[in-house]
């Protein structure tokens, strides 16, 4: 080949792989984007389209919180510090602290395993980045609380049953086949 035809060859070589190239890029153009612009464009927020269980951020329903203390004993890091005592007076259980150390938590789900009420559980809430770590520990007393205690039969107070029925719901998601459920996770 002379060296003027593979000048010639040379340049068609380079204006059809240029060609090939952009073929591919503008072919883009034409396709429904892979990419999702996270969070603030999408259709329906990730967290509404995660399951029931999904292992996210806890949170804790104060309301129906019996005070038992197995969930701080269950967590294997020590994430969970409550503070329940009788009151000398009422003779009742006072809760006037229960904080979760989000920063430590693994989310391993062994504390709203062994919860009776569905109380302590897991939400889909997985956006947690905070500016410090003191900000990641959820304080959920601010004034101490009564605990709940559990009626025999069905629970009557408008403002708890929907809560209750919310963690029972929760706790059936352990159910074992045939709608038991394991033994020690009924109401307290
Ligand atoms: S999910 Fe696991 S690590 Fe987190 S608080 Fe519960 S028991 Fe502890
Ligand atoms: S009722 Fe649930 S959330 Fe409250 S102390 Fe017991 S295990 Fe923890």
């Amino acid at each position: 080949m002379s060296a003027v035809s593979q000048y010639v060859h040379n340049i068609k070589d380079t204006v059809s792989t240029i060609f090939e190239g952009m073929a591919v890029t503008a072919s883009h153009f034409m396709r429904k984007p892979y990419t999702v612009q996270y969070p603030d464009r999408m259709p329906v927020r990730v967290q509404d389209t995660l399951p029931f269980r999904y292992r996210g951020i806890l949170d804790v329903d104060l309301e129906i919180c019996t005070g038992c203390l197995a969930c701080e004993r269950a967590c294997p890091i020590d994430c969970i510090v409550i503070v329940a005592e009788k009151d000398q007076q009422t003779r009742q259980l006072l809760l006037s602290q229960f904080d979760i150390d989000i920063a430590k938590c693994m989310y391993c789900g062994l504390c709203s395993e062994v919860c009776p009420t569905g109380s302590i559980h897991h939400t889909t809430e997985f956006e947690g980045a905070d500016y410090s770590l003191e900000s990641l520990i959820r304080r959920f007393v601010q004034d101490p609380v009564m605990a709940y205690k559990a009626k025999k039969g069905p629970e009557t107070d408008p403002r708890i049953a929907p809560i209750l029925n919310r963690g029972m719901a929760y706790l059936d998601q352990w159910a074992q086949p045939g709608g038991e459920k394991p033994p020690g996770e009924e109401p307290a």
